[in-house]
């Protein structure tokens, strides 16, 4: 899905809103005041003739405003009633007794509440029928998207697959690239599929890190290994840093790995061929601290947060060879920083690209 920046669309919307707020408002304080102005002219034995209208008040604050409306409302009627009745001694309900004037006051109340309680409740069950469509139609795009994403990789490793079985291909370092092409395909695969089933578990709750020791280097290594073809194709170096006394953390291996395939795969992706993407690792101050800068446009302004949402990518990347991005891998690297009880964010890299930063609490929280 290809989002716009919040600001271009939210003041229409605030317009919107506040237009459409103003003149419920508008139509519920005329009705109020000609009621109260009735009410004064007219003689006792019409005052309760123009009961509807006060019922109208308070209906019409619960349906324009919700429960708190409609009962603000009522409650402010039953107070100009009091009023009315301490200034010039009338009751609404001319000849009525007390019981009878509790009794309104009462059933106004409870169908101003009444009233507010209704419309919030459909409003509610409105909005969730939209949101459940929503999610819906997002999952269908997806799984047509993810399928049509999966056809390059395969396509690549059978293509390759096919050229190491070939008789023609006799060189060794044609045959040592196919393997390579194959491995960076297969790579890539397995990182869409994992992302996809991840994303899906941490919605369900159940995205648990698995704590072991883990030995940084190691986890480096690992990380340069599964970049190495991709770097190679672009000409690019990584530059790996490990500020780690112990050299050792406690964290889940396999989700922390994954975290940074995904952020080093986007630094190189972004990042102009020939240039630099550099990964630290640190502990500092009781945090395990995962860095990856790049050289790339960097995230524009108003998208720092959001870049983290679920299917959200930018629209400059809709036309340019990024557009495999289905915006997946950052969430999932949200997910399982705060399954970590961490969080990740973006800054920007001088003079030009991006950091994306990892903090993780250094034990198992
Ligand atoms: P995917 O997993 O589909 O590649 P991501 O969630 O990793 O998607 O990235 C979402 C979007 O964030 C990308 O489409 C791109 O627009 C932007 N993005 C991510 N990383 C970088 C980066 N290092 N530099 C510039 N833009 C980036």
């Amino acid at each position: 899905m290809v989002t716009q920046p919040r600001d271009a669309s939210r003041p229409l919307w605030v317009r919107a809103a506040s237009l459409r707020i103003r003149t419920r408002a508008l139509v519920t304080a005329s009705v109020g005041a000609v009621y109260l102005i009735l009410f004064l002219v007219v003689g006792p034995e019409y005052r309760l003739a123009l009961r509807p209208l006060n019922v109208l008040v308070v209906v019409a604050g619960g349906f324009f405003f919700g429960f708190r409306g409609g009962l603000g409302l009522s409650a402010l009627t039953v107070v100009v009633n009091l009023v009315l009745y301490w200034r010039f001694g009338i009751l609404a309900r001319t000849g009525g007794d007390l019981f009878g004037n509790l009794l309104s006051v009462v059933i106004g109340l409870a169908v101003g509440a009444g009233t507010g309680w209704m419309r919030d409740l459909s409003l509610r069950l409105r909005h969730e029928v939209a949101r459940r469509q929503d999610a819906e139609r997002q999952k269908e795009e997806l799984t047509a998207l993810l399928v049509h994403d999966l056809k390059n990789p395969l396509t690549a490793i059978s293509g390759h697959a096919q050229l190491l079985t070939s008789t023609d291909l006799d060189c060794e370092v044609d045959r040592r690239e196919s393997a390579l092409f194959i491995g960076l395909a297969a790579e890539r695969l397995n990182r869409m599929v994992m992302n996809l089933l991840d994303v899906r578990r941490a919605e369900d709750g159940v995205l648990a890190p698995r704590y072991q020791s883990v030995e940084v280097g190691r986890l480096l290594d690992e990380v340069h290994r599964a970049m190495r073809p991709l770097l190679n194709e672009r000409g690019q170096q990584l530059e790996m840093v490990q500020r780690s006394e112990r050299g050792r953390i406690e964290a889940d291996p396999d989700l922390v790995r994954r975290i940074l395939l995904n952020l080093v795969e986007n630094a190189v992706k972004y990042t102009p061929p020939r240039q630099t993407v550099r990964v630290e690792l640190a502990e500092i101050d009781g945090h395990i601290d995962l860095t990856v800068s790049d050289q790339g446009p960097g995230i524009p302004p108003g998208y720092e947060e959001r870049i983290f949402d679920k299917y959200t990518r930018l629209e400059r990347d809709a036309a340019t060879a990024a557009d495999s991005s289905r915006g997946l891998g950052l969430h999932f690297c949200k997910l399982a920083a705060m399954a970590h009880g961490g969080r990740i964010w973006v800054e920007h890299n001088q003079p030009r690209g991006s950091v994306f930063r990892v903090r993780l609490p250094r034990a198992p929280h």
